[in-house]
């Protein structure tokens, strides 16, 4: 798997490092509050699972899945939900954890359909955001990471479903793309 991997964008201790931040920021920006950590599967799973453990006050946490009709490759902005929420959210903070903001589409239609159940409030923390690829307009409240237009792998994220337990993001060889995988 890893001879796939041309470059590493970040390494498993930036990453680590990075985390333990957002993780006291958040735990301070939260202090008293009902806080619900969403995370979006498949990507944000294992940044989900280092991040709370940085947040040190209570919380509860559940999981989306969506899928964006279309081209597999192009975001078209209509999103569908594969897998939702088990409860509830008035009451609730809600942080949304995602991968990576790409185009931004997925990230505004998940906000406005969570903005129709009321909770109290909707924020974001990703790992990755990609801003220059950005059609919607979308901000993190936390970011892990602003990176260039590149295609990466690792720490949940995939290419056909691969490569996600890779403990670091990185940009796949042009090879890895070739249909022998
Ligand atoms: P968007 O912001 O374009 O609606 O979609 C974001 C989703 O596209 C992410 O959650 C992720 O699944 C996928 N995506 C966007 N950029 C990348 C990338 O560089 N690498 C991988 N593996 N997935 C990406
Ligand atoms: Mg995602
Ligand atoms: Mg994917």
């Amino acid at each position: 798997m890893e001879e796939k991997i041309g470059k590493v964008l970040l390494s498993c201790e930036e990453i680590q490092r990075r985390v333990v931040e957002l993780g006291e920021e958040i735990t301070r920006d939260y202090k008293g509050e009902n806080l619900l950590v969403l995370a979006i599967l498949k990507g944000a799973v294992p940044f989900m699972a280092d991040l709370i453990r940085e947040i040190k006050i209570p919380l509860k946490y559940d999981f989306m899945a969506v899928s964006s009709y279309g081209a597999s490759t192009h975001s078209s902005g209509v999103v569908r939900i594969l897998k939702d929420l088990e409860r509830s959210v008035e009451d609730h903070h809600i942080l949304i954890v995602e991968d990576i903001i790409d185009t931004g589409l997925t990230l505004k239609y998940l906000k406005e359909n969570l903005a129709a159940r009321n909770p109290l409030s909707i924020k974001v923390v990703t790992l990755l955001d990609k801003p220059e690829r950005r059609k919607a307009e979308v901000v993190p409240d936390y970011n892990g990471f602003t990176i260039p237009d590149e295609f990466v792998v690792g720490y949940g994220l995939d290419f056909d479903e691969q490569y996600r337990n890779l403990p670091y993001v990185g940009v796949l060889k042009p090879e890895a793309y070739s249909s022998e995988g």
